[in-house]
């Protein structure tokens, strides 16, 4: 059976679950490990059972809960090079100073070398990397993707969890010993993850264009146009089902509209109304950024591709990644059944909309 279950879409966290065969992945680990696995149980999905993660792109709302998760259940990372790179970066704070600091450093250096101890103003030792992070890390950001706590901060509190890690994951991916179940192990391996905030089990690359397997589900990646490092949308196949899955992306290209064929089960963003974006809250810039060709797709877009480009085969079309200040659930539905109006019948292009607070209902096949 092929099972496919949304637990959260939207710019506070996207995260679903797809299961094929023997195996079961999750794609984007956008919600706090605890929430995940809270959700996962509400859709009837047992996080044990997971065989790895994969993402998307690195935007916080799709890799927010990424390392616990991953460290909790000792399961395999699979990312582009680039977006793995990105992630990595996001999380490791990178010190800026002032020319002066810069002096201050060149002296101590060169005093040290001489062994002499010299004590340093203030002002350098006031540099606190991981808010002067804070300030640099704006280009990782999506608009429609506010800040969110870094995995430190939700490692402390998953940190009473992460007792039972998964010792049922078929993956095959060698990793360090926190998938060997053993618990002492995984207590002595304690000190270096906080250490390491980037350390996962076990990381995988894929590239957009080339398929790879993860036990019985398929995957195709293929990229889409979105500000962030390397980001891809995927068609996933198992027992024969397609299930197309594509957010997060400022235009449908041709190559998209290419891949998104003969799907079974559609998954498309339908991310802000026109007129509600231009004239909401955000600033002008912001705005400017979310309707580029690397932003979101609007309602209006995504019923163009759906009346023009879309082939008609998908049994389920999900609406997804819908914004919360610029869109309305019932606005992104009209205008989607409106380019569906003559292909929804019973069997085929059944619309539903995902959901940021609450997991959709699970979609078997
Ligand atoms: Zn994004
Ligand atoms: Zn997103």
């Amino acid at each position: 059976m092929v099972r496919f279950t949304v637990l959260a879409s939207g710019s506070r966290g996207n995260c679903t679950v797809i299961s094929g065969g023997r195996t079961r992945i999750l794609v984007d680990a956008g919600l706090s490990c605890r929430e995940l696995f809270r959700r996962m149980k509400l859709a009837g999905e047992d996080p044990a059972t997971l065989d790895a993660i994969v993402i998307t792109h690195e935007h916080q709302d799709h890799i927010n809960g990424l390392a616990v998760t991953a460290r909790k259940l000792g399961v395999p990372v699979y990312f582009s090079e680039a977006t793995h790179r990105a992630w990595m970066r996001w999380l490791t704070p990178r010190r800026q100073m002032s020319y002066a600091q810069w002096l201050e450093l060149c002296r101590k250096q060169a005093a040290e070398r001489q062994g002499e101890p010299l004590e340093l103003p203030d002002p350098v030792k006031a540099v606190d990397p991981i808010a002067v992070a804070a300030s640099t890390e704006a280009s990782d950001c999506d608009p429609e993707e506010p800040e969110t706590e870094k995995p430190e901060k939700i490692d402390a509190e998953c940190a009473a969890d992460l007792s039972q890690p998964n010792s049922s994951a078929t993956h095959s991916v060698s990793g360090p010993a926190l998938a060997t179940g053993d618990e002492a192990a995984l207590k002595e391996t304690m000190p270096t993850l906080k250490d390491e905030p980037t350390w996962l089990p076990s990381v995988e690359y894929f590239e957009a264009g080339k398929s790879f397997t993860i036990g019985d589900i398929a995957l195709s990646p293929f990229t889409i146009p979105h500000d962030a490092a390397d980001p891809v949308g995927f068609v996933l196949s198992a027992e024969g089902i397609r299930l197309g899955f594509a957010t997060d992306l400022g235009y449908v290209t041709p190559n998209v509209k290419h891949q998104l064929r003969n799907l079974d089960l559609l998954l498309l963003e339908s991310n802000h109304d026109l007129d509600m974006l231009r004239d909401g809250p955000y600033p002008w810039s912001v705005k400017q950024r979310v309707l580029s060709r690397v932003g979101h797709l609007s309602n209006e877009a995504t019923c163009e591709f759906l009346t023009n480009s879309y082939d008609g085969q998908a049994a389920y079309v999900i609406l997804a990644h819908l914004s919360e200040n610029n869109n309305l659930p019932d606005l992104a539905r009209v205008a989607a059944e409106r380019a569906l109006v003559d292909r929804a019948t019973l069997l085929a292009n059944r619309l539903l909309l995902a959901e940021q607070d609450q997991p959709l209902v699970p979609i078997n096949f």
